[in-house]
């Protein structure tokens, strides 16, 4: 399998010399170039693209090169693979490469000591050092560290210096060690050591690093639990005690202590010496999640997400194939990461969208860690205060189970949820927060406390108007207006980036000064908020002012410190942060995610605004909650005010339970897009032409995509909905199979599509 976009593995002739098992990383010829790619094995897909013998005339078939000194990709991760790629519909490769670059051969590691010469010990196994195609290859090892040295035998020390007799000795048990210490501790001078390898006598080999990760300590003392959280913990230990496949859904009130329960979980995971796997959706944002592991088990997790360092990735890569990282916390790619003994899978804020990866290969992890806890036959944990109407589905079909943690710990209340009416104390003309949000929050300060802004829209304005001409910024690749962010000084697209100087006249009019910013963003709230409480100590919490886990954890700890009086963010506030002295949350556009409603909208805006409230008074000051609202007798404003989640949850769906809408059919979206308008259209209009139907199965669109331009590209959707027993894949598969595609267009597949953008 080459990590490409090919329909399949390929065939390759297997030299005599080398031994290939299924999972081995290895190097091939392709065209005229080398390239690394994985021996497969598994079952043909829907479509036939497995491994196996395609028939190619044993003339026709090139030799493999080499097999490369990293450890093999294994079973339960290529068998995840063929999963993924057959459930999305990617070129299996590609889902592969996502797997391979998590191995990234360059894991091969330098050598970084020596070992006695094979041509000294007395067996030359297939284990110990052997080069090939000038390539170091070391045996095939599944888990264990690669390069195992035979200890020396007796014979080759007859006729040597007893300097170089007393360095021979030092290696007599087996273990590679480096250069200085083998001087040091053989008492010769590091001369002889380079000598002896110079000689031949000596190999180059592997010492193993000193263990990475100080394995956690489940007995380390931690908090004494509730009797409602006890008998949760005791739930998730069975589980993983039994140490079989199951699915359970730990849903508990914000604050209720989840964290602390699943830790019981990861600890018995730990007793019975396996791995266990937490996933979180912004790991950017877990600083205090990290603290807390900390405080529970004595010692930091490992931690896997895309910018580590490449160093730091190989390390902690090997330390989870090798056993010595035991708790991983993630982001979505730690799916496939290498564990030998996976014992759990939890899934954190199981609802969170950011589970779904959108571009490449289009997946949900919630989903797939599910698929991995299964693979590996481990218990899966999904975790959430406002559980994914998909999860709770699952639940009421008896499919996962349910564990609930009614109340908060340590007597904390709910906060109280009152809705702000916008259209009976609107603010005043050009302000944002209306008198009784203002009153609240002066209110709040006074006593001491701290109070939070959460409005989900980065910069100063979302559009920029001429007031002469009236002509709107937009983004010249997007159908999008483009955000002013004022610190910066510019005007941003947030679909593509394409950023540029405010402009000091409308560029259609030519009127100077006439470019006016409508609507609000955090940095404009910020500016309202310092001019109503100058003497309030403020902090912005959104992706472009808090770049990098270093910034969101100060500013954590800043507010931990009651070093803020008001924090105003974007999205980034409503994750799990415990900010105990934080007591009054004011929601500024409670309305904004039910614009322009998708299948979603209002699940997640209930969501997202019931998080962002549970940050409020978690400590013993009570919380308060004010929505600012046009629309309070909505059922979203309703069920908040409420506390009501399981009614409005029920609500939800009734509604879409008749139609066989998700989670009680399927859905699969087709997006089109090309270079021009008419080639998109023209491929669109194909499609539709070609659209499946039959009992259950229905085709919506084509339609314009809402970003109907993105990046240049135009862009339509189709939409398959089917009833809950069918599967769309093969339906999927043999649609895009009657069109064909034209030069410079594509169809990305998006299998249970969160976005509908
Ligand atoms: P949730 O994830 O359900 O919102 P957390 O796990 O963040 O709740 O818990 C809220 C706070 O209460 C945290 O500071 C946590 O450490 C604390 N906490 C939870 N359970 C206990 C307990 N049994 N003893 C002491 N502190 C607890
Ligand atoms: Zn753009």
């Amino acid at each position: 399998m080459l990590p490409y976009p090919f329909p399949g593995p390929f065939d390759y002739r297997v030299p005599a010399e080398l031994a290939v098992q299924p999972g081995d990383v290895v190097l091939v010829p392709l065209n005229r170039r080398e390239e690394v790619g994985v021996v497969w094995d598994g079952v043909p897909d829907g479509a036939g693209n497995g491994a196996g013998d395609h028939g190619v005339p044993e003339r026709k078939l090139r030799s493999l090169i080499a097999v490369l000194d990293t450890p093999r990709m294994r079973p339960d991760v290529r068998r995840l693979v063929d999963w993924i790629a057959s459930y999305t519909l990617s070129p299996p490769g590609v889902v592969m490469a996502m797997a391979l670059r998590v191995v990234s051969p360059d894991s091969s590691r330098a050598p970084s000591g020596w070992c006695v010469a094979e041509a000294l010990a007395e067996s030359g196994s297939p284990e110990s050092g052997r080069v090939e195609s000038g390539r170091l290859k070391t045996g095939p090892s599944e888990s264990g560290p690669p390069e195992s040295v035979q200890p020396m035998s007796g014979h080759p020390g007859s006729g040597l210096t007893p300097a170089r007799r007393r360095v021979l000795a030092a290696l007599a048990d087996g273990l590679p060690r480096s250069a200085g210490e083998l001087a040091r501790v053989a008492g010769v001078g590091s001369g002889v050591v380079r000598a002896m390898a110079q000689a031949g006598l000596l190999a180059p080999a592997m010492v193993p690093s000193r263990a990475p990760f100080e394995p956690p300590n489940p007995d380390h003392p931690g908090p004494l639990l509730s009797t409602a959280q006890a008998e949760a913990a005791a739930v998730l230990c069975h589980a993983v005690a039994g140490g079989e496949f199951s699915v359970t859904l730990l849903d508990g009130v914000t604050g209720s202590g989840k964290t602390e329960v699943y830790f019981e979980g990861i600890a018995a995971c730990l007793r019975a010496g396996r791995q266990a796997l937490v996933l979180l959706p912004e790991i950017a944002l877990s600083s205090q999640w990290l603290d807390r592991f900390e405080s529970r088990f004595g010692v930091a997790p490992a931690v896997w997400h895309s910018d580590l360092s490449s160093r730091t990735r190989r390390i902690t890569w090997r330390a989870v194939a090798e056993g010595g990282a035991q708790v991983v916390v993630g982001a979505r790619s730690a799916l496939f990461l290498p564990f030998p003994d996976l014992g759990l899978v939890v899934v954190d804020e199981e609802h969170e969208t950011a589970f779904k990866q959108e571009d490449g290969v289009v997946y949900h992890a919630r989903d797939m860690a599910v698929v991995r806890a299964r693979l590996c036959s481990a218990p899966a944990v999904l975790v959430s205060a406002t559980p994914s109407l998909e999860t709770v589905a699952n639940v009421e079909a008896g499919r996962y189970r349910r564990i609930s943690l009614p109340t908060r710990h340590g007597g904390a209340s709910l906060p109280g949820v009152a809705a702000i009416d916008m259209r009976v104390t609107p603010p005043e003309r050009g302000k944002f927060l209306a008198p009784p949000l203002i009153e609240a929050i002066r209110e709040t300060l006074v006593r001491g406390e701290q109070a939070m802004l959460f409005l989900n829209r980065r910069g100063y304005a979302p559009l920029t108007l001429c007031r002469h001409c009236g002509h709107r910024m937009a983004c010249p690749n997007c159908t999008a207006w483009v955000v002013e962010h004022r610190v910066r000084g510019s005007l941003q697209c947030h679909h593509c980036g394409h950023a540029i100087p405010i402009p000091p006249e409308c560029p259609a009019c030519g009127a100077a000064h006439s470019l006016t910013p409508v609507g609000p963003g955090v940095e404009r709230i910020t500016e309202e908020a310092a001019a109503r409480f100058p003497e309030a100590r403020r902090l912005v919490m959104a992706s472009d002012t808090m770049p990098g886990p270093e910034a969101a954890a100060a500013a954590a700890h800043a507010i931990e410190a009651r070093e803020v009086d008001l924090i105003i963010g974007t999205q980034i506030v409503a994750k799990g942060w415990h900010f105990p002295h934080l007591t009054l949350v004011g929601v500024v556009d409670a309305d904004l995610g039910l614009a322009g409603g998708d299948l979603r909208a209002a699940e997640r805006t209930v969501q997202l605004l019931h998080q962002v409230a549970g940050r409020a008074g978690r400590a013993e000051a009570p919380g308060q909650v004010l929505l600012q609202t046009f629309t309070p007798e909505h059922p979203v404003m309703q069920a908040l005010v409420a506390g009501d989640l399981d009614a409005f949850m029920a609500r939800e769906a009734a509604q879409r339970r008749p139609g066989h809408w998700p989670p009680y059919g399927r859905l699969a979206a087709l997006i089109v897009s090309a270079d021009h308008a008419a080639v998109a259209d023209g491929l669109a209009r194909e499609l539709g032409r070609a659209a499946p139907s039959g009992d259950g199965v229905t085709v919506l669109g084509p339609a314009l995509a809402p970003l109907s331009i993105l990046r240049g590209r135009h862009r339509r959707r189709l939409l398959l909905k089917t009833r809950r027993e069918i599967a769309v894949q093969p339906i999927l598969r043999e649609w895009l199979a009657r069109v064909k595609v034209p030069h410079g267009a594509r169809v990305e597949v998006d299998v249970d599509p969160v976005s509908f953008l």
